[in-house]
């Protein structure tokens, strides 16, 4: 029987991806509100599906980590996948808010999502989405979501690219041999754009130049600081930091608070 309608009251469309829309829903049973994500696609093929249940199945073995937005449970209904998971009201998305960060917020970002991904890469898997949209803020914890592209290390189906902004030129050239560094580059360039305080444009010198290990200086910004973004960003994935580099680099001693807990 109809499981969404039975169990949940809509309360608003909150987001429309690609591939599903995000709805905050109050959950009759417990009381809680919850954002419930559904694939606009009926998912009638066995790879859709699997695929699908690649986002569930990353969503569900990492939920646990502060850092990762919380997993409840998921279902079919009417061959749409429905997933429950944390509501988290603020996305670093640079479409809804073109604030500008200074060094010390985008550093604690950067620290708290490196631990999400130095956690994801040691359980195998890669996110391959990482950009602003996909990062959430829930009461000063940054916490990343949106698995619909993570994949295992091992490759063993087919990577789904996530959006091409934030994709480093070996995916662009099909070589998928670290995908883990995917992530590293994806970061630096989140970082990036939330220090500029506006998205760079899909095309033209900017993201040439980020691609093509040349980033352009942020003015104001501490030379470790943009060593790093640079680090992130090389062309050769093999020279980038692995997560746990990251999160143990001695640029984040200066930060106080909520970074120091994990
Ligand atoms: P795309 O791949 O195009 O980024 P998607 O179909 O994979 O999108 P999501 O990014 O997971 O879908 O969700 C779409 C939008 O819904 C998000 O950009 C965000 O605005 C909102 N959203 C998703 N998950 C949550 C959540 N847990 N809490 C609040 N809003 C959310
Ligand atoms: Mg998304
Ligand atoms: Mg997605």
């Amino acid at each position: 029987f109809p499981r969404y309608l039975s169990d949940f009251h809509e309360i608003e469309r909150i987001g429309n991806g690609n591939f599903s829309c995000v709805f905050k829903v109050l959950n009759r049973i417990d009381g809680c509100m919850y954002a419930v994500k559904r694939s606009t696609k009926q998912l009638q093929k066995d790879i859709e599906r699997r695929k699908a249940l690649m986002e569930v199945q990353a969503m569900a073995s990492l939920g646990s980590h502060q850092n990762i937005v919380r997993y409840y449970t998921s279902w079919f209904e009417d061959d749409h996948l429905y997933i429950q998971m944390e509501l988290c009201e603020h996305s670093l998305s640079m479409s809804q808010s073109s604030k500008s960060y200074t060094e010390e917020e985008v550093l604690e970002a950067l620290h708290q999502i490196a631990k999400a991904l130095q956690y994801m890469h040691g359980r195998g898997i890669a996110h391959l989405d990482v950009k602003p949209d996909n990062i959430y803020v829930v009461d000063g914890i940054y916490k990343l979501g949106d698995f619909g592209c993570s994949s295992l290390l091992d490759k063993s189906l087919p990577i789904e690219e996530g959006d091409a902004r934030y994709m480093p030129q070996e995916i662009l050239n099909e070589q998928y041999d670290h995908l883990e560094k995917v992530d590293i580059f994806s970061l630096g360039v989140t970082i990036y754009e939330l220090v500029r305080g506006s998205a760079l444009p899909e095309s033209g010198n900017n993201f040439m130049n980020l691609r093509e290990g040349k980033m352009p200086l942020l003015p104001g910004h501490s030379m470790p600081f943009q060593n790093l973004l640079k680090v992130m960003m090389d062309p050769d994935p093999v020279r980038r930091p692995c997560a746990n580099d990251i999160v143990k680099h001695p640029i984040f001693d200066r930060l106080g608070g909520s970074s120091k807990i994990k």
